[in-house]
Order: structure tokens, then sequence, then C-alpha cells
């Protein structure tokens, strides 16, 4: 399970005991002696995680947190930058610069540790969206980060008031975001609540420490808090538990005293966070939405189709039902076509597949197999069943002429429906089933058209 880590410091005394550190927990180390050396090397090694050493030439190692996290190729590199103790001024630019967190250089071994797994998890997970902004890209998913995020929640938890009101008086003055507190049991009551927060500040104080651990797993494992970022306050020097909350899950630490304006720094790149994951799963989802269906009329396109009829004619196995496969084909279509335009014809389509869908359970599946065809299929239904419910779609078509935009008057249109039935003893591949379907279809358009013809072989 070793990861990739870039050490990037001028100091080889640091590298050398970074390195001591890394290689006993496992880690391949790589190191950059120059902060110039940075993103040509994490671009070549494609580190997990790069951590940079600010106690030499500041100046340099912070235009390299830069030049990481602008570079495409590098930007979703975790990146730790490691400051000398105290030096509030070089953790602010650190953060600002792009630092996914600073430490102190002379960090806790496990608190080191802990971070970078901490970091190294959160990557894997966004990893699972599949977010490789190439691939994004080649799939044409690519949404564009907002240059400007709106105003977010965060969410103060703590029992004692005024320690969630100090806080939340500090931060105010920073933020835009809307600033709300509640108790440790508000928020176990609660979490699938109106509000929700896209920051939770654990900050239940010394004498909660154990239950303000405990929360950060319980938020974790909630769908809301799985998303959310989540940070916690410790107090001062309190390593052990600063390792305790990364691991459980949270996302940042900060140990007492708190400098203001690093925690509103911190807090933005939570919002950051999770704004860019919620963008990823959009895409995700909108990725996998027009991967399944067919662009003219939003019904399922025919991959999608035929792989949910194999698992409905699976299920019928199992349940002993039997389930109708129906392929209709709009009659005399190419005239359509032919007399008003391709135009015309679409939304004529469109109009048939509204209407279709209309007449059907939402157990139903139906789809646009291609051209002017469409796939139905039906679960758990008889042959009577099946019956009744083609005579509905075929008088759903023919019952009322057409209008759409183009055409001079409405126009009566008609379907022809091809029926086969998929019995229990799972007899009929689900491929061989359209395949019955088309050829009573086709049996139904020599006998007329607009009418609905079983397949003799069903079942
Ligand atoms: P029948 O099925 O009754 O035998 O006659 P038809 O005229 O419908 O049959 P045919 O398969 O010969 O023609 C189907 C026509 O459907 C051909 C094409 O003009 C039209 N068509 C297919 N796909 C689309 C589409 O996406 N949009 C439009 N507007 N027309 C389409
Ligand atoms: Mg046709
Ligand atoms: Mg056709």
């Amino acid at each position: 399970m070793a990861g990739r880590i870039l050490v990037a410091d001028s100091q080889a005394s640091n590298r050398i005991l970074l390195k001591a550190k890394l290689s006993a927990a496992h880690y391949y180390v790589d190191f950059a002696e120059a902060a110039g050396d940075v993103v040509r090397l994490a671009r070549a090694g494609r580190p997990d995680v790069v951590l940079v050493g600010l106690t030499g030439t500041l100046d340099e190692a912070l235009s390299a947190c830069r030049a990481l996290r602008s570079d495409p190729a590098t930007a979703d590199i975790a990146l730790i930058a490691l400051a000398a103790a105290n030096d509030q001024a070089a953790r602010r630019a650190a953060l600002e610069a792009g630092a996914d967190d600073v430490l102190n250089a002379h960090c806790d071994d496990a608190l080191l540790l802990a971070r970078i797994r901490g970091l190294m998890r959160a990557r894997y997970r966004n990893a699972e969206y599949g977010l490789h902004q190439d691939a994004r890209d080649a799939l044409g998913f690519a949404e564009a980060a907002p240059a400007f995020e709106g105003p977010g929640v965060i969410a103060i938890i703590s029992d004692d008031t005024d320690r969630a009101e100090t806080l939340s008086g500090m931060l105010a003055p920073h933020l835009r975001d809307t600033i709300i507190t509640m108790t440790p049991s508000d928020l176990l009551d609660d979490v699938s609540m109106a509000v929700k927060p896209d920051v939770y500040i654990i900050n239940t104080g010394p004498e909660a420490r154990k239950e303000g651990l405990g929360l950060i797993a319980d938020l974790r494992s909630h769908a809301e808090g799985r998303i959310a970022g989540i940070l916690a306050v410790l107090d001062e020097g309190d390593a052990a538990g600063a390792v305790t909350a990364l691991d459980l899950g949270a996302d940042d630490v900060i140990g007492h005293p708190i400098d203001p304006i690093e925690l509103v720094l911190r807090l933005r790149l939570q919002m950051r966070r999770k704004a860019q994951t919620e963008r990823m799963r959009r895409q995700v989802s909108d990725g996998l939405r027009l991967a399944v269906t067919d662009p003219l009329t939003g019904l399922y396109n025919r991959r999608y189709a035929l792989s949910h009829l194999s698992r409905i004619a699976a299920h019928a196995v199992e349940t002993g039902q039997p389930f109708a496969v129906m392929v209709l084909d709009v009659d005399r279509f190419k005239r359509v076509n032919d007399t008003y335009g391709h135009v015309v014809g679409d939304a004529v389509l469109v109009e048939v597949a509204r209407r279709i869908a209309g007449g059907l359970r939402a157990v139903d599946l139906v789809a646009r197999l291609g051209g002017e065809e469409f796939l139905v299929v039906m679960p758990e239904t008889s042959v009577e069943a099946a019956r009744i419910a083609g005579e509905r779609l075929r008088q759903a078509v023919a019952a009322q002429p057409f209008s759409a935009p183009g055409l001079p008057e409405p126009l009566a249109l008609t379907v022809s429906i091809g029926v086969a039935l998929g019995g229990s003893a799972g007899k009929n591949p689900a491929d061989a089933l359209v395949s019955l379907a088309d050829r009573a279809l086709y049996d139904a358009k020599a006998e007329g058209r607009n009418q609905v013809t079983f397949s003799q072989s069903a079942a």
C-alpha cells in the first residue's frame, strides 16, 4: 500500500531526516533539491504527496507550491508544507499558495504520517470519481471550476455556548458564509437535516475531547457528512488527538491558540474541496445519464434497454412470473419526413415517445431502439395483461392526431407493435426475445399495420 512522496527541501539535513521517517513507514521517497525542480519531478514521478520545506528559501518554496497547483497535471497532488515553529507568516503564505496543510517542521512523526494517510485517503476517494482531468476532458464532462464559489454554511459543533460563540465571533468578520452553532446531540439527531453544512468545525473542548473525536466518525458515516469538510479544533500540543482525528476522517485539524486568518484559510480550502467533490459527482452522474439515454426523446437508449432486459429476464426466473417485450414501430414514418422535413419528424417522434411512456407503469421500461422504433419491457406481465397494455399503447398513438410546429394541420399516425412473452423458465435469452418481438412486428406490418401482434413462439 506504499505511496510515493516527493520531498522538496533545499537543506540536505531535512531531506535525510524526512527520508528516514517516511521510508520507515514504507513510502517510496523521491527528492527535489531545488524548489524549481518540483513541478518537473512531480509530473514525471506522479507522487501521491509532495512535502515542501519552507525553512530554506521561502519565496522559492512558495512559488513551487503555486506552480504545482496551477499545472493541471499536478494540481490534484496532495501538498504539505513544513514551516518553522511559530512562523505564522509562512504558514498563512503556504496555505494561500495552495498547500493542503502546513505542519511544524519538527512535528510529531505520528502527526505527519496521519496527515499523509488522511490526504492519500481523500485522494483515492476522489479518484473513485474517475476525475483525472484528461479523462473528463476526453469524455466532454469537463465543467470549469467557477471563479467564484457562493457563500456556504459552516457549522460549529460544541456543547459549550461560550466556546462556540467565541469561535463564531472570531470567524464572522472574515467570512461571507453562514455560521451556525450546534450541540453534538443536535448534530446526531439531525444529520439528514434541512441545512446542510459544507464544513463542520468540531470544537467540543478538552472536557468533551473523546466525544468530539467520536463525532468525526459518526459524521463520516452519514451520507451528508461523507463529503462535507470536517475540521477538528484541538488543545495546544494535543498531537495524539490530532492523529486520532485525522485517522477517524477529519480533513483538517487546528490547535490552540487559533490564528483566525489561518483558520479562515483552512476553512476556505475545505469549502473549495467540497465544491469540487460535488462538481465531480455531478459530472459522473451526468456522464452516466448521457451514456444511457437517447438525446432526442430522453428515453433510455438501446444499450441500457438490453442490459435492463437481461436483468428482468433473470428476475423472472427467480419469481416465476412471465414478462412482456414489445417492439413498436411508427407506421409509414418516412412519409412524415419526406413531406414535412426531419425537424418536424423529430418533434413528432418526441411526442410519440411521450405518449408511449405515459401509457406504462413505473416499473416498465421504455427505450428508443433507434430511428422510429421503441422497445418496451414489462416485468411480471401475463399474455392477457400484455394484450391490454399493447392495445393501450396502440391507441395512445392512434386516438389523437399529432400537432407540431411546422405541421399545417394535425397529423394522424399509427404504430405497429410486436410482442413476445418471456417465460419463467428463462428459455429465451434477452436478445432472442427482442428478435421474436421484431418478427411479430413484421407480421403486424404485413397484416396492415396499426395493430398488436404476438409472437407465435412466445414463452
Ligand atoms: P413502416 O415502418 O410502416 O414500414 O414504414 P416507415 O416509413 O416507417 O419505415 P422505414 O423503416 O422505411 O422508414 C423509417 C423512417 O424513419 C426513415 C427515416 O426517414 C425516419 N427516421 C429514422 N430515424 C429518424 C430520426 O431520428 N428522426 C427523424 N425525423 N426521422 C427518422
Ligand atoms: Mg416505421
Ligand atoms: Mg422502422
